[in-house]
């Protein structure tokens, strides 16, 4: 019997005994830090002469991991290898599959400051940030695989008379799953059980900026027994070893999460059909966004304040969901703007691994740039109210940005910047507030402070986003509860976490007899 779901509970660091126990893992993993790895493909560890380097953001010296830098050959080789695995692995019944993902949660949970350790290092996630990751990749191994047996159980039909019907959910084939950097634990770990534990087997390429906390995952697969061939991993460029993965005509469906213009490329590319190719490929893609926050006339202004930083600078603004406009009614904006930048300017920025680190670097240097030419922008854009240059530090940091007095149409109140940037304008009346936060080409997630119940009824319909969050903070949805993804250039409208996102990587067949 399995228990109902619950969510994995968040470590509470005020604790000496968790915040010890949190810095011997640190230690731990930092001693093993810069060690050369495999591939693992088909079953076999494989290595490439070419090498992809994984360096800690925070500390650009220090090598995290050295992987394989594979391109079309050990694609092709792994598409080969998902596609062996496929027939007996999709014959497992639901209940085999899913006590892969039960063993592998419960390892995970007795690892936990591990692999938040790992993240710490590889992509800049304070402890707190990289506590929530790993809880919310246990979530999904937990939740997804009670998704199977779910599944898996005589579905409902009409009765029709001299005829047996049954309808049932069968697995797709071979899936590419493509994540990106920044939840590199919980999102990987969420696209790749889904699809495996739907019966599909899987190449899975990691976001180039964390390869070392996709392959500790891969580990852990490896240790509870999963058989080769159904799970395998491929680190390397995403131009090259992801695009044949999308390309290639033994592909049957692709879950991708990242930015906007890859993912429209991705869906473009699917589109094609590739010589032999005999079905139609499914894209699941999970794109960027822009998300507001409206703090309304009558609302506690407090909250609103902690609500907007904690969206839009907990772990450096790289959430898709994070507020990166805050659309403030006039009769408060002056007090919300004072209040806004003197708590901004509280935020301590710092190597990750130090337990006073609000913001950690920026994941990469190219991102560090890009968020820096944005800044530059936005200094011709609206009055700068904090923040506004680099961090002190030997890696990517920046110090938490605000400006106040932006226009709509801004560009950084328009095009996704995935840094600590948040840009506040200044509004009329709640109308113009939802015209506002509607006035994107996205449609991730947003948040509402008000007091006034009619308008939080017409946000509930009309702040057109996949999430919505009213008084309260909009990042940090949690599995089951929270069904996860967006509307419009977010995404595909899926729903991870939710009751129909395994649905995603099954297809239904329909049996009737005559009797
Ligand atoms: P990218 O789009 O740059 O990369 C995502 C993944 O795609 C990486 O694994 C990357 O590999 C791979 N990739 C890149 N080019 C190609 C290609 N031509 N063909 C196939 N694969 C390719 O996004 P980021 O990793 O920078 O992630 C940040 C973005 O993700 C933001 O826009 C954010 O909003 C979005 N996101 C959306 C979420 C959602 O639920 N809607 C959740 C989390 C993030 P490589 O690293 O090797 O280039």
């Amino acid at each position: 019997m399995v228990e109902p779901f619950r969510n994995e509970a968040l470590t509470d660091f005020s604790k000496p005994e968790s915040s010890e126990a949190f810095e011997a893992a640190l230690r731990k993993v930092r001693d093993q830090l810069g060690a050369k790895h495999s591939c693992w493909i088909g079953g076999e560890e494989i290595t490439t002469s070419g090498e992809l380097v994984s360096r800690d953001p925070g500390e650009t010296e220090t090598v995290v991991g050295i992987w394989p830098k594979c391109g079309v050959e050990e694609a092709e080789q792994a598409i080969r290898a998902a596609d062996a695995a496929f027939p007996e692995w999709s014959e497992r019944t639901a209940a085999e599959r899913a006590q892969f993902l039960f063993d592998a949660a419960e390892l995970m949970r007795r690892r936990k400051h591990e692999f938040s350790a790992l993240m710490v290092y590889e992509v800049g996630k304070n402890r707190a940030e990289a506590d929530a990751d790993t809880a919310e990749a246990i979530d999904f191994l937990e939740f997804y695989a009670r998704e199977a047996l779910r599944y898996a159980e005589p579905q409902p039909v009409t009765p029709i008379p001299g005829e047996k019907n049954e309808l049932f959910y069968i697995p797709l084939g071979v899936g590419a799953i493509i994540p990106p950097w920044n939840f590199p634990l919980a999102i990987l770990v969420g696209m790749t059980t889904a699809a495996l534990v739907a019966g599909n087997t899987v190449v899975l390429k990691p976001a180039s900026d964390s390869p070392t906390i996709g392959g500790a995952f891969v580990d852990l697969m490896r240790e509870v027994g999963l058989p080769g061939g159904v799970l395998n991993y491929l680190t390397g460029p995403g131009a090259l070893a992801g695009e044949h993965l999308v390309n290639h005509p033994r592909t049957r469906f692709i879950s991708f999460t990242g930015s906007k213009a890859v993912g429209l490329g991705i869906i473009e590319k699917a589109a094609r059909m590739a010589p032999g190719q005999i079905w139609i490929k499914r894209v699941v893609a999970e794109m960027g966004g822009k998300d507001g926050i409206y703090v309304d006339a009558d609302c506690d202004l407090e909250a609103a304040v902690r609500g907007v930083v904690a969206s839009a600078f907990g772990y450096s603004g790289q959430k898709c969901s994070a507020c990166s406009r805050a659309i403030v009614h006039e009769t408060v904006y002056d007090r919300f703007v004072e209040e806004l930048a003197a708590l901004t300017s509280e935020l301590v920025v710092a190597h990750p691994s130090r337990p006073e680190a609000s913001l950690g670097p920026v994941s990469s240097e190219n991102a560090y740039k890009k968020i820096l030419d944005y800044i530059e922008i936005g200094k011709g854009e609206g009055r700068l109210i904090a923040g506004g240059d680099k961090a002190p530090g030997n890696g990517f940091y920046i110090r938490p940005t605000v400006f106040a007095d932006v226009a709509p149409e801004a560009r950084i109140m328009q095009e996704e910047i995935f840094g600590p940037v948040l840009a506040v304008c200044k509004v009329a009346d709640f109308e113009e507030g939802t015209k506002v936060f509607n006035g994107t080409e996205y449609g991730l997630t947003g948040a509402i402070y008000s007091n006034d119940r009619a308008h939080l009824d017409y946000a509930k319909r009309r702040f057109h986003v996949g999430n919505l969050y009213l008084n309260r903070k909009c990042t940090g949805a949690l599995v089951g509860g929270q069904p996860f993804g967006g509307f419009n250039m977010s995404g595909t409208d899926s729903k991870a976490g939710g009751r129909d996102y395994l649905l995603l990587f099954l297809q239904a067949k329909s049996v009737s007899e005559k009797i």
